[in-house]
């Protein structure tokens, strides 16, 4: 454990609430985008793609199916296998920058309810023109089976209703077409897109929809936050790049395999499997005192003559790697062996599942001084392996759950690696915008980044210090640990995050849930 967090805490909250203007750019304007393309496919006696198909069928789980007419016997379920397997097949054509993607799904129903309906979250889909949907296919069947898909929802028929514990393998093949950054409807979800040196795809695979009370969770796509809620699952994909660049490097969580231009990746446990490529990427790595590779990729020269962004990867990943050894000790273990770090030609930054992008904006823009939003990003987008990865959220619903541990986790790193710079942080970060709104807004209550920003990271990094300061600095940091502990692999829910506190510390927080919530009250019949 830090030394803080026996209860160094920050003195005089309430002196920070005075206002400076705000010293960034204006806030972009969002037209919100038009009704999304439908496809419906349905079966057909002739199936083109499906006959491809059976190729390479996934075999994992077919021993397990229930046979046409039988009762169905429940998986060989066992606590260590996840219940969602992807098993991907993709192939890039480099010039068309077109992807040709199989995803074969081992699925085990452990939703409570009897599906007649397989359900995915398809979040490249919101985006007219990317998604050609081909076929959905059953192993060791020619038959295509009855889906369609509307927005990010693909609806699944099953051949058969699929009792609990049951299992199904199914093989959805599509065409992915992926546009340049900064165009379409999502111009700043760069993170599926590509520049002329960079290609990502980020969210490009079809997950199984979250399920709550017998619905299919498959939020609509905005340009304001993320509106992911992605069960955890393992991950395989093979990629295959044609008419490559030389020297293209094709960078992934998890373990990694190359034979000639077939790169493998494997993630356990995991909301996504994302890649980046490039042709330019230098690659730089330190290991983290728990034994974590830690793997920076910039695209950008900085030359060691330019003083001002000279350091600016040395900061980066020093600052990727002291954040990954204190939120592990803080919050819990980091759950892989691999944290790769990519500067992004997209702003911003991004996280995902052991990945996770920093703007290139923020590399170029690095002169030395640590008080950055290099730093800040990048210990930002680190703490989501936490807020997102493993304790997931309903990103759209309840985005404060990610969004305000993470912003505030900045200021967590900023106290035990740079304590000199807390005060500057409070400031520059988050009283120069004179944040309002309530923390627990929706992503689509918003129709401006910045309005979102300020309720949801902002007044949300502030609640969650009144919080530290209601509970005490140790109470506060054990809450976190434990509602990592109860939460991982799950989908949290507010109610989840208050229960992992102890009823007399809950007690303790109530003026300042009514100063910042909504939803201030907590249902009083919290589990043990
Ligand atoms: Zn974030």
């Amino acid at each position: 454990m830090r030394k803080f967090l026996a209860g160094s805490m920050l003195l005089g909250w309430v002196g920070l609430a005075s206002a400076c203007l705000p010293s960034a750019a204006p806030p972009t304007v969002h037209v919100p985008p038009p009704t999304p393309t439908t496809v419906t496919l349905y079966v057909s006696n002739t199936p083109t793609v499906a006959a491809q198909s059976t190729r390479t069928a996934p075999t994992l789980t077919a021993s397990h199916l229930p046979q046409p007419g039988e009762p169905c016997e429940p998986a060989q379920s066992t606590s260590a296998q996840s219940a969602i397997r992807y098993t991907v097949d993709a192939t890039l054509d480099y010039e068309t920058r077109q992807v040709q993607v199989r995803d074969a799904i081992a699925f085990r129903n452990e939703t409570g309810d009897t599906l007649d309906e397989l359900v995915f979250y398809f979040a490249p889909n919101a985006q007219p023109g990317v998604v050609t949907l081909e076929a959905v296919t059953q192993p060791d069947s020619d038959a295509p089976l009855a889906a369609s898909l509307e927005g990010t929802r693909l609806s699944v028929q099953l051949p058969e209703p699929l009792g609990e514990h049951c299992a199904q393998d199914l093989t959805i093949a599509y065409l992915l077409n992926v546009l340049p950054m900064g165009e379409g409807y999502f111009p700043l979800q760069g993170y599926l897109g590509f520049s002329e040196r960079q290609f990502n795809l980020g969210h490009w695979l079809p997950t199984v929809a979250h399920r709550v009370a017998g619905e299919w969770i498959t939020p609509p796509r905005i340009n304001v936050g993320e509106q992911e809620v992605i069960p955890a699952a393992d991950f395989e994909v093979a990629l295959t790049a044609r008419h490559a660049p030389r020297h293209l490097t094709v960078v992934g969580p998890g373990t990694v395999e190359q034979r000639r231009s077939v790169w493998r990746f494997s993630l356990s446990q995991a909301r996504d499997l994302t890649l980046s490529l490039s042709n330019q990427y230098r690659r730089q790595s330190a290991t983290a005192a728990n034994g974590v590779e830690v793997e920076l990729y910039t695209l950008d020269e900085f030359s060691p003559s330019s003083e001002s962004a000279a350091n600016a990867p040395d900061q980066a990943l020093d600052t990727a790697v002291a954040a990954l050894e204190l939120y592990s000790d803080l919050y819990g273990p980091y759950p892989y062996d691999r944290l790769v770090v990519l500067e992004s030609d997209f702003p911003d930054g991004m996280e995902f599942s052991g990945l996770v992008f920093v703007g290139g904006e923020w590399f170029r823009g690095y002169h030395g001084d640590p008080a950055s939003y290099l730093t800040l990003i990048t210990a930002h987008e680190v703490s989501h392996q936490w807020w997102y990865v493993q304790v997931a959220n309903d990103q759209s619903q309840t985005p404060w759950l990610d969004e305000a541990l993470a912003t505030y986790s900045e200021y967590v790193f900023l106290q035990e690696i740079y304590p000199e710079l807390t005060d500057w942080w409070w400031r520059f970060r988050v009283d120069a915008y004179a944040p309002e709104g309530f923390v627990d807004s929706t992503v689509y209550e918003f129709n401006s980044i910045r309005g979102y920003i300020n309720a949801v990271y902002l007044q949300g990094a502030r609640l969650v210090h009144r919080l530290r300061e209601d509970v005490g600095g140790e109470a506060f940091f054990q809450w976190l640990h434990d509602y990592v502990e109860a939460e991982r692999g799950q989908i949290a829910t507010p109610e989840s995050f208050w229960a992992a506190l102890p009823p007399d510390l809950l007690e303790a927080t109530q003026a300042t849930r009514e100063a910042f919530l909504r939803r201030s009250e907590i249902a009083p019949n919290r589990p043990d």
